[in-house]
């Protein structure tokens, strides 16, 4: 059977290019614009104070990856990537540390130094970004400390949010049983173990550009809908 083919006169060919280019690249914009950019979730964020907190830095490492990459580097990645959607959105960002450094001497001074941070900035949400360490375990989680409503909230917004997201682990969030700084930090406070560095497979997405912005998308977006339910 013969194809039917319609046959557009030689001087309309390249007119009919361009409208198929154009009109594509409309498709491109109208879909960004729909696809749940940080702008569209602008009035949940908008006039927030985040303070974003990257784990470690400088003389401490954190945790080592299975093929050596260092918690520190991934954690700051990932909150960077976190910030600008929140900024994107409209909130005031603080960042706890903006590149490879640590905030005190010691570890009780830079976790000292993380709290006064936490208690001076007054930010309506303390975000810290961390990454696990354990033979056999993969999967994100976000804990908060035990009786404290608004983290409780905040940490299950989050990890629904990365569960349906990023459809790779069904981890529920957590009470903390022993985390310094969701004690001394009162109000919607939370640390997001971003994975398990241990897990090679999970390494390697931690470390991988394009996986850090979907794993910031999804805790942006817990964000939001915590904020949005708040209120
Ligand atoms: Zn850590």
């Amino acid at each position: 059977m013969k194809a039917a083919f319609i046959r557009l006169p030689r001087w309309l060919v390249m007119p009919a290019l361009c409208l198929i280019f154009i009109s594509t690249l409309w498709g491109v914009r109208l879909w960004a614009d729909s696809g749940g950019t940080a702008a569209a979730l602008a009035p949940a964020l908008l006039g927030k104070s985040i303070l974003i907190d990257p784990g470690h830095g400088g003389w401490d490492p954190g945790m080592t990856g299975a093929s050596g990459c260092c918690e520190a580097d991934v954690n700051l990645e990932i909150a960077q990537k976190l910030a600008e959607y929140c900024r994107q959105a409209g909130a005031a960002v603080t960042m706890t540390r903006e590149s490879d450094l640590a905030l005190g001497d010691t570890k009780t001074a830079d976790m000292a130094a993380r709290v006064d941070l936490a208690h001076t900035s007054e930010a309506d949400l303390f975000i810290s970004i961390h990454c696990n360490s354990f033979p056999g375990q993969r999967g994100a989680q976000v804990f908060y400390e035990s009786g404290n409503e608004a983290g409780q909230a905040l940490a299950e917004h989050i990890q629904d949010s990365i569960r349906t997201q990023l459809n790779n682990t069904e981890r529920s969030s957590m009470a903390h049983r022993d985390a310094y700084l969701l004690h001394q930090i009162s109000g919607a406070a939370v640390i997001c173990e971003s994975g398990f560095l241990s897990h090679p497979q999970e390494e390697t997405l931690l470390t991988d550009n394009k996986y850090q912005w979907d794993l910031a998308w999804a805790i942006f977006s817990g964000i939001a809908a915590y904020l949005g339910e708040a209120s």
